[in-house]
């Protein structure tokens, strides 16, 4: 009766067009069309999408192949581009929490070749005086919404920020590790939660993977099991 009664009040509307759609996934057809999803073969660790034949060999791409990630598995929904980006800037800046339920169902499909038995879910923590700010830590918000498809449990706090940093916009990937060096680390209260257990590190953008690394690191040193790390959306490489 409520369901309905929401559904009445606010009917689903088309994420990248604003056209009514009566599905849950969020999107008109031609928005679908529009919009840059994720498929076919990938890198195994940070989800680029990646020319050729999947074997049955580990794929990964270069960058991963040079500088091996600290997680053991990624994947990501979105390449971070034309209706993508769109949708991402309304979930980050435009207080749209309509967004989360169609794009957490979108993250639940590409989340399946990660999700282990007993895996907990965490997102990359925002530091306090930003989400103070945006007054909403979407991570966190999909993170839940995710829990809810998948089932699995999620711990909002996981993950805290111990220092500011400033925004990573511009630098390159050594000035993004330095930055965030220490940066991140385990709630000191949840820590028994992690311990011996795979953990799902979710975020809404990947650039260079600095931060996810960071908290990668962070699971790892507090004693988790493997780290695997799931995004809305990967932004195509620069070099
Ligand atoms: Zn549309
Ligand atoms: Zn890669």
């Amino acid at each position: 009766m409520f369901q309905t009664t929401v559904q009445l009040l606010y009917p689903p509307r088309c994420l990248g067009c604003g056209t009514m759609v009566n599905s849950d996934f969020g999107l008109c057809g031609t928005c679908w069309r529009d919009t840059p999803f994720i498929d076919g073969t990938v890198c195994d660790s940070c989800g680029i999408p990646l020319q050729g034949q999947e074997d049955n060999h580990r794929t990964e791409c270069d960058d991963c192949m040079k500088n091996p990630r600290p997680w053991v598995q990624g994947r990501a929904t979105l390449l971070y581009k034309d209706q993508a980006r769109k949708i991402i800037l309304g979930l980050k800046h435009g207080d749209r929490p309509e967004v989360v339920r169609p794009t957490a169902l979108w993250m639940a499909r590409s989340a399946r070749p990660l999700i282990r038995d007993n895996m907990l879910i965490a997102p990359v923590p925002l530091h306090r005086s930003r989400l103070l700010k945006r007054r909403y830590n979407q991570s966190a918000l999909l993170v839940q919404a995710l829990a809810r498809e998948t089932g699995l449990p999620y711990c909002p706090d996981l993950l805290v920020r111990t220092s500011q940093t400033p925004s990573l916009d511009g630098k390159t990937a050594q000035e993004r590790q330095a930055v965030l060096q220490g940066a991140i680390t385990v709630h000191s209260k949840r820590r028994h939660r992690l311990t011996g257990r795979p953990v799902l590190v979710v975020d809404d953008v990947m650039t260079s993977g600095a931060t996810l690394s960071a908290c990668a690191e962070a699971c790892i040193e507090a004693g988790s099991g493997d780290v695997y790390v799931l995004v809305l959306a990967r932004v195509p490489k620069d070099d």
